[in-house]
């Protein structure tokens, strides 16, 4: 009687188990993964990746790396995606990817709340990338070393060419970096490609190094590693935030912008998860991160309040951005072979 007792005991006990481990792999199943590659600052990256699990219980697993470095990992991986989003970086690449086929069309409920700009990107891309994000590019200086090798205080792009500056100047390399390709792309729309381009040559001779990521130089501005940086405007803010002896510049004559972007990866695994991430990142709630994560972009849903130390798009003189032409595939190849060609390998 005893054994039989035990017997059905360990049944019981088996039973309810198998039945515990069914519920965990159905409550897995339902939770969901998903795959991101993040284009943003690391802490901005890290701190999406934690509010979007704690809201959702859907498990991220999150890559952060320059804009051009992911759209390159996209089209490497096409045939066997391995991300279901990307999010983050500017618009450039995105665009690109979108025309390849590298992403897929979709209309997130969130669109209405968008501004104009970020709809526009959504447009142009043939619904395949949304804008979430924009900033200016801009300058920026270290005022302790520009006071002490006595070089006069930058207030143009012209002034980056000052032989005072020589190997003083960091910026990335566009071909990793979505803020260097800005920077290609609106030295070219203000001064045409011909001058563009012997600019860029005679900047060539005062940069020191041509860092992987865009906020590279802002960050070695910050601690005195190089007098001037080039970068996104608002990069630069957040080292002004955190007291480091910085001045941001909006160039006198005239800057591009970018229109940082989001897209779904075509052939997601976690398709569900990639579409709810998506409408989750166009809210208040999720874009006022950005600011907690000292990122001061303009944020793109009209509802999030705009962080106070967000350089003011209003007051920058903005030149009138062609992303459809600058986010083509064809032009950005082009452009991009050309500035390896013919600056980067330039001897100095
Ligand atoms: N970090 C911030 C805060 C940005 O605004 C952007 C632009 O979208 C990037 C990073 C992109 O960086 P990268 O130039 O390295 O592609």
């Amino acid at each position: 009687m005893k054994p039989k007792k035990n017997l059905i005991a360990a049944t019981m006990l088996a039973g309810a188990a198998t039945a515990l481990s069914f519920l965990s792999a159905g409550q897995a199943q339902a939770q969901g993964a998903l795959v991101m590659y993040c284009g943003v600052q690391e802490e901005w990256c890290r701190a999406m990746t934690t509010a979007f699990e704690r809201e959702t219980g859907i498990k991220v697993s999150m890559t952060r790396k320059s804009s051009g470095e992911i759209y390159a990992q996209v089209k490497a991986e096409a045939a066997n995606p391995r991300a279901d989003i990307w999010w983050g970086g500017t618009g450039d690449p995105h665009m690109q990817a979108a025309e390849e086929g590298l992403t897929v069309e979709y209309k997130s409920p969130k669109l209405a709340e968008l501004q104009d700009w970020a709809v526009r990107q959504w447009e142009q891309s043939k619904q395949r990338t949304v804008g979430i994000y924009s900033g200016a590019l801009g300058f920026g200086y270290n005022t302790e070393l520009i006071k002490s090798k006595g070089i006069p205080e930058p207030k143009c792009w012209a002034d980056l060419l000052n032989p005072k500056l020589k190997d003083e100047v960091q910026m990335a390399d566009p071909n990793s970096s979505g803020t260097a390709y800005t920077l290609l792309a609106t030295i070219v729309q203000i001064m045409g490609e011909d001058k563009g381009f012997d600019y860029l040559k005679a900047l060539h001779k005062n940069v020191n190094q041509y860092t992987k990521s865009g906020a590279a130089p802002a960050k070695a501005m910050a601690l005195g590693e190089t007098t001037a940086g080039i970068a996104f405007m608002h990069d630069i803010v957040t080292m002004v935030v955190d007291k480091a002896p910085v001045k941001v510049v909006a160039p006198c004559e005239g800057t591009g912008y970018e229109i940082g972007s989001m897209s779904i990866i075509k052939g997601a695994k976690n398709m569900d998860s990639a579409k709810k991430f998506y409408d989750w990142a166009l809210t208040p709630e999720a874009q006022k991160l950005g600011a907690e994560a000292k990122s001061y972009q303009v944020p793109s849903n009209k509802n999030t309040p705009v962080p106070p130390q967000a350089p003011k798009l209003s007051e920058i003189k903005l030149i009138n951005f062609d992303f459809a032409k600058y986010g083509s595939s064809e032009e950005r190849k082009r452009l991009l072979s050309k500035w390896d060609n013919e600056v980067k390998n330039l001897p100095k």
